[in-house]
């Protein structure tokens, strides 16, 4: 394997570079800038210019709108993303159901719904998790009854992040409850502007608003919002796993978070002896660029045409417990400065004076996507054949 870029690979690399500088506004990288996640109109206005650019869907094939790049391409322009400050992209319509609908869906559906994706025009949430049903999917509950017309949706979702800013949801139901558990889930699309819908919010430990309970009570949802057959639910929600996850470890992110963390302690006006600053930085960076070629070999596999398999777990696992280890480094060097909540500012760098914030976010990202030790399960089962 080359770890390094080819000529037209650092060609590639500074002409986004180029674009990034002259696009990325400062209301676009602001709540990078400050380690928070944007509103919901800085990362529409954001997709939109990418999705303006044909740059929203990278992943996707050349034909239904996505640019045509390698593995290599995307991870190059997610560094160059990150380092500008612009924000991720939401996964759930360009990462989530936009593949599951070129996959699986109808000509109908996909001329319906793939254009306002790769737009950036249409927002979705993803209504997999239930009261009972998070790490055990399978067990998931919210009945979806076929009437005449249409289902008739009743049950209730949890955790559902920005299910208040979404048109769409894409949702797993429970379309026979007679037969073994897997066979009997449906993947459904649901109008957030149903009668019957209620979306109310759950508060996380940052203060924000990002996540929500959804409750349907008798909600029409037409037939030809099923995707696949009946019944084939839990097959396309594990297709959605093997799906291209070249940025699952998140390194792009992670250097936008060292970098920002440099220029606190270089801002902080201090009189400690900085040095053990800079030592631990220089750890959390040889750490990092370990993470990092070991993405590499997932990009340049993706590349050759293998499928993925048991290292997007891995890489998931290990990147998630390095954004938690930055972001414990921020607070800790941040000292008293990290202890402002209310973004009043007190001394020293604006980054420390967020930090805690996001650091209790970040408590949450060794659950979603898949808790951490059911990503270790996966690994013992695959890997190990336990
Ligand atoms: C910030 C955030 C955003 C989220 N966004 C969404 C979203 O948009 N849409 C959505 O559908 N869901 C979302 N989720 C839900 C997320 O997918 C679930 O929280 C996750 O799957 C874990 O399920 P649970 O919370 O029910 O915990 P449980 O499944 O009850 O797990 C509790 C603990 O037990 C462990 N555990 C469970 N089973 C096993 C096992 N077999 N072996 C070893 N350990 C086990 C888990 O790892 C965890 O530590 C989000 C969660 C968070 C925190």
């Amino acid at each position: 394997m080359n770890l390094e870029f080819t000529r037209e690979e650092l060609e590639f690399q500074q002409s986004i570079r180029d674009w990034m500088g002259a696009h990325v506004t400062e209301d676009i990288r602001r709540c990078s800038a400050l380690g928070e996640m944007p509103a919901k109109e800085q990362q529409q206005k954001w997709e939109q210019l990418l999705g303006k650019q044909g740059w929203l869907a990278l992943t996707w094939p050349k034909q239904y709108g996505g640019p045509g790049w390698t593995a290599t391409q995307r991870y190059i322009f997610d560094l160059e993303r990150a380092m500008v400050g612009a924000p991720p992209t939401s996964p759930f319509g360009v990462a989530m159901v936009g593949p599951v609908l070129y996959t699986f869906g109808s000509q109908e559906q996909k001329d319906r719904w793939l254009p306002g994706i790769v737009s950036g025009e249409l927002l979705w949430c993803q209504g997999y998790s239930e009261p009972n049903a998070g790490s055990d999917l399978a067990s998931l509950k919210t009945r979806a009854e076929r009437k005449d017309d249409h289902y008739l949706v009743n049950g209730q979702k949890v955790w559902t992040t920005q299910a208040h800013w979404a048109d769409m949801m894409f949702c797993l139901v429970r379309t026979d409850p007679a037969v073994k558990q897997q066979q009997g889930i449906s993947f459904l699309l649901i109008d957030m502007k149903t009668p019957g819908i209620e979306v109310r919010p759950i508060y996380s430990i940052d203060g924000h608003h990002h996540l929500n309970e959804v409750y349907f009570t008798d909600v029409r949802v037409p037939l030809n919002n099923l995707v696949g057959q009946e019944g084939m639910g839990w097959t396309i929600a594990k297709y959605l796993l093997t799906h291209e996850r070249t940025t699952i470890a998140g390194v792009a992110d992670s250097r936008h978070e060292i970098a920002r963390l440099k220029r606190a302690v270089a801002e902080s006006p201090c009189s400690y002896d900085k040095s053990q600053a800079w030592q631990r930085i220089a750890e959390l960076e040889i750490e990092l660029m370990a993470l990092e070629y070991t993405n590499f070999r997932t990009v340049a596999a993706t590349d050759e045409g293998q499928p993925f398999g048991p290292e997007s777990s891995g890489l998931k696992i290990k990147g998630t417990e390095f954004q938690q280890k930055v972001s414990q480094a921020m607070v800790e060097l941040g000292g008293m400065m990290s202890l402002t909540w209310d973004n009043q500012k007190t001394v020293g760098s604006d980054i420390f004076n967020r930090a805690t914030r996001r650091y209790n976010f970040l408590r949450a990202c060794t659950i979603y996507g898949g808790s951490n030790e059911i990503q270790k399960n996966v690994l013992a089962k695959m890997l190990l054949g336990l």
